[in-house]
């Protein structure tokens, strides 16, 4: 990984101020951010981010996971190493934190080129940048974003929403959607993550209120989640900020990395959290523990809509987007 010239910094005095995440971190000559991935070389603030990537295939996109955005499709997936956030069970530890010794597989270089003409070989209908923060791809979304609109690709993020607003907006116009982790409800645990909570809620609404298809994911975790009031408060800013209809999947928590000793999350546990979210209003609520945590209920009749296995669409019965009892479903098409 080589760096390059970054964008999104000020110069801060003697200094320079990285402003693509709300870290805002404030380096001199040589050294480098938080995230480990943007330093000050030669007066200049670089990003090792730019074009070095880990792990880029195709792949269902619900496994993102997007479920309602163009179900049966496929995405062509790829991060780049490197987080702006250091939560002690981080699935994909390896990459998000080898900038800081993660020991994950080295990253290959690839131009944005190279990247789109994959994803047209592969037959796909949408570019993901997931596994780690997307955010520290900025420079390279820039440069990517018109060969993917000129291919006829969508492009996506999986994303911690732990963003600066400026860079919220100018990324923005480059994207179709975003899935975000609200990881958490209580500052004090967001802090534990090493972000902070209103910068995630405010780029949350900013994505919805530009336009963007959202949806959103919260590794259910029950020793997080035990205080109910925790997750009403979640649930209730969700319901207020961008309504019942937004895709809210409970992913399962597993012991990983920092947390390797805790105890992982049964089955139950999920669907009892899917239950109490779609008591409190939520329309489309997932889970990953089984077949029926992945299905779309439709909210007028009850049918199960599209269904869906660990690796896709099993079965979508709708006709011209609708249910077959005419309720609309807010499912963008591919
Ligand atoms: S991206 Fe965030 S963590 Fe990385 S250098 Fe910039 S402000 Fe710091």
């Amino acid at each position: 990984m080589t760096g390059t010239p970054a964008a999104f910094w000020e110069a801060a005095g003697e200094q320079i101020r990285c402003t693509l995440c709300p870290h805002l971190c404030r380096l001199a000559e040589g050294q480098a951010g938080l995230c480990g991935v943007r330093q000050v070389v030669d007066g200049q603030l670089t990003t090792r981010a730019d074009g070095w990537l880990v792990a880029a295939h195709a792949t269902p996109i619900e496994t993102k996971p997007f479920y309602h955005f163009a179900p049966g499709g496929r995405a062509f997936s790829f991060g780049a190493p490197g987080c702006t956030m250091s939560c002690s069970f981080c699935q994909n530890w390896q990459v998000s934190q080898l900038p800081k010794g993660g020991g994950g597989p080295p990253p290959v270089a690839r131009s944005p080129e190279a990247l789109v003409a994959a994803a047209v070989e592969s037959g796909c209908v949408a570019l993901a940048a997931t596994f780690t923060e997307p955010t520290l791809l900025a420079e390279y979304w820039l440069r990517l974003a018109p060969l993917a609109a000129a291919a006829g690709l969508a492009l996506l993020w999986k994303t911690n929403g732990f963003t600066s607003p400026a860079v919220v907006a100018a990324l923005s116009p480059h994207l179709a959607g975003v899935n975000i982790d609200l990881k958490a409800w209580a500052p004090a645990r967001w802090q534990a993550l090493g972000a902070a909570r209103e910068p995630v809620l405010a780029a949350t609404a900013a994505y919805a209120a530009a336009g963007l298809h959202v949806e959103l994911t919260t590794v259910f975790d029950p020793q997080q989640w035990a205080d109910e009031r925790e997750f009403a408060g979640l649930s209730a800013w969700i319901l207020e900020h961008l309504g019942p209809d937004v895709p809210w999947h409970l992913n399962r928590w597993h012991p990983d990395y920092l947390a390797a000793d805790g105890v992982p999350v049964n089955a139950e546990t999920l669907r009892a959290g899917r239950e109490a979210a779609r008591a409190a209003g939520h329309r489309y609520v997932y889970t990953d523990a089984d077949e029926a945590g992945r299905t779309t209920l439709c909210p007028a009749c009850g049918a199960a809509v599209l269904r869906r296995g660990e690796r896709g669409v099993l079965e979508d019965r709708r006709r011209g987007g609708r249910c077959v009892c005419g309720q609309a479903l807010p499912i963008v098409a591919a």
